[in-house]
């Protein structure tokens, strides 16, 4: 039996856990927390990113190590990888924590960005708003998800507010401000590479947001003619650029029809969490598939899916499990505001009956404003 190693116990390493068991593969996690949600389906060292002699134990039991979580210091991953497999390499991960490093890759794939300058500094931010305009984001390079350690700056006026509230977290880790883009669409594309440098994409997944959060996405995207050849070329030549091995996601903006890369995760990723029933092999699977060097599995998707992000607190799953050919996915972590707790996810072999079956389950909830974008998508 493989034993995998997972850096980070959320969610999604305990949805890794659950797809390597069928695989023969035993997961065993590290988080800071005792009560991290993955410690629920697997084993758990509970350890932070400097606790070395923890980490030398678990390197020890481990075939290969992981991530669920991308912001463990490089330092940690190029340490262990001195001991065991570590996937994505360190390299990889470093590049992908940092949005001035990632934006610049991505324009040396042929990925354009929105446009983007580096603020270390109150001048330099003045000096940054003159070439990208208003409205723009300033957000922290480092350390950022869900929107957090982000400012948006409506005029050339906000800077004094944007900088009093990320000023001080910039003079440690640096800043980068960015136009904001009118997109027409958000996409992501999940992407994974085999240790043997096998490649696949899965469909491309439209993507809503609110206050910066994932909240609903769909997939296959409707309506996305060439950019599926588009977005599946570039998140080749990243990962191959990068040596990548794992999956990954890739976020992506669309406007004027055109691709524009915002940034990727090096990681499974919220917005292919459909992918475990909607495709015929989960993002969660080929993951551990790639990392263990295991043949990849069909990214094909079965049908049309929907997925439903839960936030803060959890609904009554009754609407869910009473519905035609939909998953409840409960990750057994405490309500807080802001965070993730859980998703659904809907499927139907087409978008008439994904329509019926999206507006029946919004409608038990009592999420009928945030059904109203996908089920307008779906035609
Ligand atoms: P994640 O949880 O995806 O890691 P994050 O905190 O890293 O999120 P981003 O992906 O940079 O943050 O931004 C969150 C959301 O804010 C985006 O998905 C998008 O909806 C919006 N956004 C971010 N940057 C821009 C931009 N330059 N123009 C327009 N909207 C943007
Ligand atoms: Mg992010
Ligand atoms: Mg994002």
């Amino acid at each position: 039996q493989s034993v995998l190693g997972i850096l980070g116990g959320g969610q999604l390493a305990r949805m890794l856990a659950l797809s390597a068991a069928p695989l023969g593969a035993q997961a065993l996690v590290v988080d800071s927390s005792a009560d991290a949600c993955a410690g629920q389906v697997a084993p758990l060292v509970v350890a932070d990113w400097a606790d070395y002699t923890a980490l030398e134990a678990f390197a020890a039991q481990v075939d290969v190590v992981t991530f669920d979580f991308e912001n463990v210091p490089a330092e940690t991953a190029r340490w262990l990888a001195q001991r065991v497999a570590v996937f994505p390499a360190p390299h990889a991960l470093a590049v992908a924590q940092d949005r001035l490093a990632e934006k610049t890759l991505f324009r040396e794939c042929g990925l354009p960005t929105p446009a983007f300058m580096a603020v270390d500094t109150r001048e330099q931010l003045d000096q940054a708003l003159a070439v990208v305009g208003a409205p723009a984001i300033l957000k922290t390079r480092r350390l950022g998800y869900d929107g957090k350690g982000q400012f948006r700056l409506r005029a050339l006026a906000d800077a004094d507010a944007a900088w009093a509230e990320l000023g001080a977290q910039g003079s440690k880790h640096g800043l980068i401000l960015e136009a904001f883009v009118p997109f027409e669409r958000e996409l992501s594309v999940l992407a994974v590479r085999g240790r043997d440098g096998d490649f696949r994409t899965w469909p491309l997944t439209r993507n809503w947001h609110t206050d910066g959060v994932l909240s609903m996405s769909l997939a296959p995207a409707p309506d996305i003619d060439v950019l599926q050849q588009h977005a599946t070329a570039l998140a080749r030549t990243l990962a191959e650029r990068l040596g990548y091995v794992g999956v990954f996601a890739l976020e992506l903006f669309v406007k004027d029809g055109e691709l524009l890369g915002n940034e990727m995760a090096p990681r499974v990723h919220n917005s292919g969490h459909w992918t475990i029933e909607g495709a015929h092999t989960s993002q969660f699977e080929n993951h551990v598939r790639a990392v263990l060097g295991l043949p990849l599995g069909d990214t094909g998707a079965r049908g049309l899916s929907a997925m439903f992000n839960w936030i803060g607190e959890l609904p009554h799953m009754a609407p869910v499990l009473q519905a035609v050919d939909a998953h409840w996915h409960d990750y057994g972590k405490q309500a807080r505001p802001g965070r993730k707790v859980g998703h659904a996810t809907v499927c139907a072999p087409d978008a008439a009956q994904m329509a019926v079956r999206l507006a029946a389950i919004a409608e038990g909830l009592g999420r009928e404003a945030q059904a109203v974008p996908v089920l307008h998508a779906l035609g």
